[in-house]
């Protein structure tokens, strides 16, 4: 698969499985039941892999909804084709509605002067304006309070150009899924959505589960599940890791753009942060850096594969290029490489493998950002 089909352009790029793409998507709509959905989350160009082209995929896998964080998120599901339900996970701006009336775009709504302005446009248009109600159950972060969710619907249910699609929650520790904190949060969000029915509000989907929670724990799943991390096949916290096996989608690579062997002593990239400790060392250029998403504080601490085996990151990463050595030691003989030779910075070669994960760790962050950031200029190919 390395190299089958790579950019025209450029010695550096994405690939996405879209196998694995398939059979993860598959995997999380095999946890719910035949009345219970699937909402796909697939905002920041689906974490880094593609939003329309993963879309495609998990269209074709049976989600029934998709969720972005942005409108232009959104819109450009729409222009690419897409016709499920499409949520936006925050109250956009006033000045956001029109566009989203015109592209079926459904926002989550926590201010009453959002819901009536929605309202009164759609009206005009001579439309309804669907929307998800956010519910705020404990992580301070949007929706109306839990405890005012009444008081909410009251102030605008009486308006006939809106409609309550669906109403939800987000844990803030969905990984700790027998934790009180989350326990407090479902508790929270019952009877807010027990409050509304027996007040008759129409609440539509009911849904909380993220990746963490839809695996954790089946009681929470409502009327659908969304899952984000999990479909690019990475996992969310280590508790999910044993009971929930997810395929990595994507791999990044590149091919060697010059190769040398500078003198002992020799210093390598900015600052010379790396210096050739002995004879016969090679060094390696490859034409990834940290504008794309190669963090530069990974230099001199991470690894690529070459030909099955580690080789280090040697040097400060630039912004669109970084080194590795090839050393030759009594323990073990490498092979020197050629311009243009595959190497790998996150994926599978032969037995050897470096992870999202192993890359988060070195950050300091998580495997969502390091996606997230090697989507952000290199190309992608489909395989
Ligand atoms: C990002 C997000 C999700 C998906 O979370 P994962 O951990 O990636 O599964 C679900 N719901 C909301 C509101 C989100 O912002």
């Amino acid at each position: 698969m390395i190299g089958r089909k790579e950019p025209a352009t450029r010695w550096a790029w994405v690939e996405i499985d879209q196998g694995a793409l398939r059979r993860n998507t598959r995997a999380f709509k095999n946890l719910l039941g035949p009345r219970q959905r699937l909402c796909c989350v697939i905002k920041a160009d689906a974490y880094g892999h593609g939003a329309v082209a993963c879309a495609k995929v998990m269209h074709a896998t049976g989600c029934d909804m998709f969720a972005v964080a942005t409108v232009l998120e959104g819109v450009e599901l729409r222009q690419g084709g897409i016709e499920e339900p499409i949520l936006v996970l925050s109250e956009p701006p006033l000045t956001a509605i029109d566009t989203l009336l015109e592209y079926r775009l459904m926002p989550s709504v926590y201010t009453s002067e959002f819901a009536l302005a929605y309202g009164e446009r759609a009206v005009s248009l001579g439309t309804v304006g669907k929307y998800h109600m956010a519910i705020e159950t404990g992580m301070n972060r949007i929706g109306v309070h839990y405890t005012e969710v009444l008081d909410f619907r009251r102030e605008i249910d009486f308006h006939r150009g809106i409609q309550c699609d669906g109403v939800f929650t987000h844990f803030a520790t969905a990984d700790e899924s027998s934790g009180w904190d989350y326990q407090l949060q479902r508790t929270r969000f019952d009877e807010a959505v027990g409050a509304l029915r027996d007040a008759g509000f129409e609440c539509g989907i009911v849904h909380c589960d993220n990746t963490a929670a839809s695996i954790l724990d089946a009681s929470s799943h409502y009327d659908m599940i969304r899952a984000g991390i999990g479909l690019y096949g990475l996992q969310p916290c280590e508790a999910t890791r044993p009971v929930f096996p997810l395929e990595p989608v994507m791999s990044v690579r590149a091919r060697v753009t010059r190769t040398v062997h500078p003198a002992m002593g020799e210093g390598v990239g900015y600052g010379f942060t790396y210096r050739v400790p002995r004879a016969r060392v090679q060094i390696c250029t490859l034409p990834v850096g940290y504008a794309d998403g190669l963090a530069r504080t990974l230099s001199n601490r991470m690894d690529v594969l070459y030909r099955g085996q580690r080789l280090r990151q040697v040097g400060n990463i630039c912004m669109d290029q970084f080194m590795v050595a090839i050393q030759q030691t009594s323990m073990r003989q490498m092979p020197e490489a050629q311009m243009g030779d595959v190497m790998t910075i996150v994926g599978r070669d032969g037995d050897a493998e470096i992870t999202m994960d192993e890359m988060a760790r070195l950050r300091g962050t998580i495997s969502y950002e390091v996606a997230c950031g090697f989507g952000m200029r290199l190309e992608k190919v489909y395989c």
